[in-house]
């Protein structure tokens, strides 16, 4: 069959291709340890289970509005009041399939053809391929450890042009764990002032921060960030729910909401309904001590995991204050990433994603979203590794 033209720019997703192909090996009998999942090790929390088989016993198994029940809808509007003084109503949040199905509704919706979308990298891989799917060009402000992977207002600057559309931040980001401060926040809405750029804030992994720092949320920074922000969040990461596929946007431009909610009607209707019922306590606090419980362990693993790459000589890794990832400088070893991860598989059966594919090479990224003693395993065969070459 012939396929469509347009499938032609899309990439497949690498970080998903690693994971499968570590998990096929490993099906094999070979002994692999992979770093390479972006989803917790955790269990779902037991109260967000309970409350999605109420509602099934209840009945609670048909379509509902498109954009989401008002109930899930209050609950985030209530966690975003709560969590950052923000204010939503109703026909500001529309809740999808994951914040991945969030985005590319966004970018559909928003993006006409030639549009330019700035996109730090490194960058989430997913980002750039729904950019060009809708007819974008993604623009990139390049970053490296020496500023932590994060982009100064001069970058900014100098990035847009009359063709900007939108600003994408990640924050804290996959991959490196970077978290903008408030003062950085204010410092980019400032380049913004006076135009008419939009500013998508992926905030997935707000609730996974270190080193006692406090997460900002881009739209709380200032009066004018508010208006231009998109909010996209979710549940995957923070509250383990990767598979229960919950993901929003919040927006105070009502006109938006209107016209995620009409592509959505048109592709997928409603999110499952037991999944709504379910993210209403995760949404509202009482998973929070199962959400902090995971914080810790993530905390000790990174804290190890650290501290263990930088004593390996030719790596060295920030420490991250946010997310589960690791992007470790592999540039004193080698400057070839898919080079480096393939032998490592091969010869170590240690799985890590190639910085390239996050749009940065000389990086690898290795996830802590597993058992400390299978880190502490795979750390000493990547020393091996690195030691042997
Ligand atoms: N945003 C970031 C930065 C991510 O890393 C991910 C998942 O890897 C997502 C969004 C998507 O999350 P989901 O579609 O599971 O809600």
């Amino acid at each position: 069959m012939k396929i469509a033209n347009r499938m032609e720019n899309l990439s497949p997703s690498v970080t998903m291709a690693i994971t499968a192909l570590a998990r096929e090996l490993k099906a094999q009998g070979k002994d692999i340890l992979s770093f390479s999942a972006g989803e917790p090790d955790f269990d779902t929390p037991v109260i967000v289970k309970e409350a999605a088989i109420k509602a099934i016993n209840e009945g609670q198994t048909k379509y509902t509005a498109v954009e989401g029940i008002i109930a899930t809808k209050q609950a985030i509007i209530n966690k975003l009041k709560k969590d950052h003084g923000l204010e939503y109503k109703l026909d500001g949040i529309v809740i999808s399939n994951g914040a991945k199905h969030s985005l590319f509704n966004l970018f559909q919706v928003l993006v006409e053809d030639g549009d330019e979308v700035i996109i730090p990298a490194p960058y989430w891989v997913t980002y750039p391929e729904q950019v060009k799917y809708s007819g974008g060009v993604p623009v990139f402000i390049e970053t490296n450890d020496s500023t932590e992977f994060k982009i100064t207002p001069e970058q900014l600057k100098a990035a847009i042009t009359p063709k900007t559309k939108i600003l994408l931040l990640n924050t804290p980001s996959n991959p490196t764990g970077s978290v903008y401060s408030k003062e950085e926040l204010l410092a980019l809405g400032e380049v913004l002032k006076g135009t008419d750029i939009i500013v998508f804030s992926d905030e997935m992994y707000e609730k996974i921060m270190y080193n006692g720092k406090k997460f900002t949320a881009a739209a709380q920074v200032s009066e004018d960030m508010y208006k231009r922000t998109v909010t996209i969040n979710g549940l995957s990461k923070a509250v383990a729910m990767t598979g229960w596929r919950f993901g929003y946007i919040a927006t105070c431009d009502a006109a938006l909401a209107k016209a995620l909610t009409k592509l959505q009607g048109q592709v997928t209707s409603n999110i499952n309904t037991m999944t709504q019922y379910a993210a209403i306590p995760a949404l509202e606090g009482d998973a929070d001590e199962t959400i902090e419980m995971m914080r810790v362990e993530f905390e000790k693993r990174k804290n190890y995991a650290v501290s263990a790459f930088n004593d390996i000589k030719g790596l060295s890794s920030i420490d991250p204050d946010g997310a589960f990832y690791l992007f470790i400088n592999i540039q004193e070893v080698t400057n070839d990433s898919m080079k480096f991860c393939a032998e490592l598989l091969e010869q170590k059966g240690v799985a890590l994603v190639p910085g390239l594919a996050f749009g940065t090479e000389g990086y690898v990224r290795f996830s802590f979203a597993t058992d400390l003693a299978t880190i502490q395993e795979g750390i000493k065969r990547i020393k091996e590794f690195v030691e042997n070459k």
